[in-house]
């Protein structure tokens, strides 16, 4: 039995409730990766305990030194990449490519950035309104970030999280999701061989609805960080806000790509695959719904149907495979749900549509597409987090863009168009936190701040130098040299020295 612990304060140990669980590969539920802890309150406490106790001595490192540990934890991401990418395609699914080129890059890229943050972490000064008077802003850590992340990107949103939090300052306690503690270990492992010191960086395994509300209002926690569903947001938002805790919220989107009459066709095709069916739709940036020009709809419908049905499945770890399974078999029957919700609705479904857990063993479920689907129709209007796709009509630009927007969400919009105008047009009406011009909604660029608008966040946005902000206070400081006592006000400003 491949048994794994919590590490707490710098030692693997069991949950103090003695319960366990188990993780399972999804396209082959049979195989059991490992058993896990399964961790109550106490483990809750003793994590944030340690936490907090190790957090005043990792604050007074210098920032490059904590910067210099973040280096070698790009180094061993790099050195154990396709170990970590077939654990993150066997505990959860996606195919090979995608767990080592993008998920392992990405955290990469992340630590790589995080290591000049280090020689950085940017304060200001400002001009006093008094004369021999000086006005500065630096940064503080927050003090312990509790880090809760789901299963679609189980490096990558970890690694946006623990990464700068830890370059900044914090410790840190981290709640990998119940579908994937073993990637969430080997994170760990990679932190803890980087040099990161005993309480810095503290793991527990287990379920959110488990431990979830004493993590989140635990006194020793300053701040939650938190990527997954909507529901679940709110619940911790609400947790967090009677305790006035700090709250960073990434959730789901209902992302929208345009495909305009004049857009290069086979490239929006692509885009439109990749951002629909690629991690099987289990993607927060999924471009679950296209909006195309009503001058090529019929052409886009035959050619974009093609290439659904031609997508083929398999598991991730087999060279061929493009889309793996859903995660679970909970997962699948949501997924599948769908199909009567939007026939019942009036669309109609054009290929997909079954559950392929009988015929190939894992929780596979056909790519689908939707035809005739109108923006109020719910899967038109619901995450539905499967490789699901809605084809909606537009018969302008300006309609194109009012039926993008009408969601409740707003993440990773995109438009494929050759007109510079309608690009601008695009960028400024689109009401979401990312933009792609004639590229997918999925993937991100680690130099620019990710987050959403409306209901996918609450605003902060993590990625590179933005999550410096997630992760720091500010402290405002005046240091007033005149040896005179003053009375700051704006006309004392004007007046006297
Ligand atoms: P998903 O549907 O993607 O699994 P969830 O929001 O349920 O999304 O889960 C994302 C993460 O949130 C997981 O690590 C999960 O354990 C955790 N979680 C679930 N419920 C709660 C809760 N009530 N409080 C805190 N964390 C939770």
């Amino acid at each position: 039995m491949n048994l794994h612990m919590n590490y707490i304060g710098g030692q693997w140990v069991p949950a103090q409730g003695g319960e366990t669980f188990e993780s399972r590969n999804p396209a082959r539920p049979s195989e059991v990766l490992g058993v896990f802890q399964r961790s109550t309150n106490a483990d809750v406490d003793a994590a944030m305990a340690a936490a907090r106790a190790a957090q005043p001595g990792w604050a007074d490192t210098p920032a490059p030194q904590r910067g210099l540990i973040l280096d070698r934890v790009a180094d061993l991401l790099e050195e154990r990449r396709d170990d970590i990418a077939r654990t993150i395609v066997r505990e959860m699914g996606k195919v090979y490519a995608e767990a080592n080129g993008f998920d392992i890059q990405a955290a990469i890229n992340t630590a790589r950035v995080m290591v000049g943050e280090g020689r950085r972490l940017l304060g200001q000064t400002v001009p006093s309104e008094l004369r021999n008077k000086f006005a500065m802003v630096v940064r503080e850590p927050i003090g312990v970030v509790g880090a809760i992340t789901p299963w679609n990107l189980p490096i990558l949103l970890p690694s946006w999280k623990i990464f700068p939090a830890l370059l900044c300052g914090n410790t840190v306690v981290f709640k990998p999701a119940e579908d994937t503690p073993l990637t969430g270990i080997k994170l760990l492992e990679v932190l803890i061989d980087a040099g990161v010191p005993e309480g810095v960086v503290n793991l527990i395994t287990g379920y959110g609805a488990e431990v979830g509300e004493r993590f989140v209002t635990h006194p020793k926690v300053d701040m939650i960080s938190f990527t997954g569903s909507v529901p679940t947001g709110r619940t911790i938002a609400s947790l967090a806000g009677g305790e006035l805790k700090k709250v960073s919220l990434e959730l789901g989107s209902k992302n929208a790509v345009v495909v305009m009459d004049d857009a290069e066709f086979d490239l929006a095709i692509e885009g439109c695959l990749w951002g629909g069916y690629g991690t099987s739709g289990q993607r927060c940036t999924a471009g679950s719904r296209v909006v195309v020009h009503e001058a090529i709809y019929d052409r886009f419908l035959d050619a974009f149907t093609a290439r659904v049905e031609a997508l083929r499945l398999g598991d991730g770890l087999d060279e061929g495979s493009q889309v793996g399974p859903l995660v679970n078999a909970k997962q699948l029957d949501r997924v599948a749900s769908y199909i009567g919700v939007g026939e019942a609705e009036g669309a109609r479904r054009i290929t997909g549509g079954r559950k392929l857990d009988h015929e190939m063993g894992g929780y596979f479920f056909e790519p689908t597409l939707f035809t005739n689907v109108e923006p109020t129709m719910r899967i038109a209007q619901e995450e539905i987090f499967g490789p699901v796709v809605s084809l909606l009509k537009a018969n302008s630009f300006k309609h194109a863009i009012e039926v993008a927007n009408a969601t409740d969400y707003g993440l990773s919009f995109g438009i494929y168009t050759q007109d510079v105008n309608r690009v601008f047009a695009a960028i400024r009406g689109l009401h979401t936190g990312v933009v792609n011009v004639n590229s997918p909604t999925m993937g991100v660029e680690i130099g620019v701040p990710f987050g959403g608008v409306k209901n996918s966040g609450n605003g902060l946005r993590e990625s590179g130098t933005a999550s410096i902000d997630e992760f720091t206070e500010l402290k405002s400081v005046m240091v007033d040299y005149s040896g005179v006592h003053r009375r700051t006000g704006v006309n004392e400003a004007a007046t006297r020295t």
